[in-house]
């Protein structure tokens, strides 16, 4: 393996830690944000209610009003009756007040309508409120949770930002370590990762075979190898290929007590 790539590995595993913890924040504040959508709505339904509530009282107020003044009129009318000299004068208040009378049912009548929708309100506004307080407790539990994540997360991140600096200096030093950090972060910026492990002749990144003649010279291990003097890449995908030979085929290599632990192991291990 070139000397550069397992350093390369471990900044792969970096970043990719990194993109996770940034990822965890940005779900957070999504969850975070449809909590607060979620409480926004059952605060906006809980008014809507105490609107239409109101407008239901107030409806009945001038009914019931309607009423008093159509009651008084009725009354005048039927003294009235009592005083009415002439066949004619009786008939139009006999008139009058069978009006009033069916005008005093007929608002009595909507008055009952109005309280029977005003009972369905209040027991829509009840389950409403619950609702409310139910979302604005879970809005309050989400806020303290992500608050806690969050600061969780960024921490790490201050963490890993650190140890990523320390090794991409580490890597500038080497006498290749400029280009292959080049070669590493412009591989990275198109495709997200930069170095794939090449397994059983194929790059597990894109899944294509790897030609013999290349293979061949992947795995070779010995200084002189090509695999050894430069990065060697998929010629698929283009991503930096590594190869791990304590992970390749282990169907074929039953695993002995001693296994050799696989070079990613080694270099997850070594920078903890
Ligand atoms: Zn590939």
């Amino acid at each position: 393996m070139h000397p550069d790539l397992a350093k390369l590995i471990e900044l792969q595993a970096l970043d990719h830690e990194l993109r996770s913890e940034h990822d965890q924040i940005a779900a957070h504040t999504k969850s975070l944000a449809g909590a607060d959508t979620h409480a926004s709505s059952a605060a906006a339904q809980l008014s809507r209610l105490r609107d239409s509530i109101a407008k239901e009282e107030a409806l009945r107020r001038r009914e019931e009003s309607d009423i008093a003044d159509l009651r008084q009129k009725l009354d005048r009318a039927q003294k009235k009756i009592d005083f009415a000299t002439t066949t004619a004068q009786v008939t139009a208040l006999e008139h009058e007040i069978a009006f009033l009378k069916s005008e005093i049912s007929r608002l009595e009548d909507q008055e009952l309508e109005s309280m029977e929708r005003s009972e369905t309100l209040e027991a829509d506004h009840a389950t409403a409120q619950q609702a409310n307080a139910d979302a604005v407790a879970a809005l309050e539990r989400e806020r303290a949770r992500s608050a806690h994540e969050t600061a969780a997360a960024r921490s790490k991140i201050i963490g890993l930002e650190s140890r990523r600096t320390a090794l991409r200096a580490e890597i500038v030093q080497a006498p290749t370590g400029d280009t292959s950090l080049a070669t590493y972060d412009r591989i990275a910026r198109g495709k997200g990762n930069a170095v794939a492990q090449a397994l059983d002749h194929k790059c597990t990144a894109c899944q294509m075979m790897v030609r013999p003649q290349r293979w061949n010279d992947l795995i070779d291990n010995t200084p002189e190898s090509p695999a050894s003097q430069s990065l060697m890449t998929c010629e698929n995908c283009g991503r930096l290929l590594y190869y791990d030979p304590a992970r390749d085929a282990p169907q074929r290599k039953p695993a002995a007590p001693d296994h050799p632990e696989s070079i990613a192991a080694q270099i997850v291990r070594n920078s903890m």
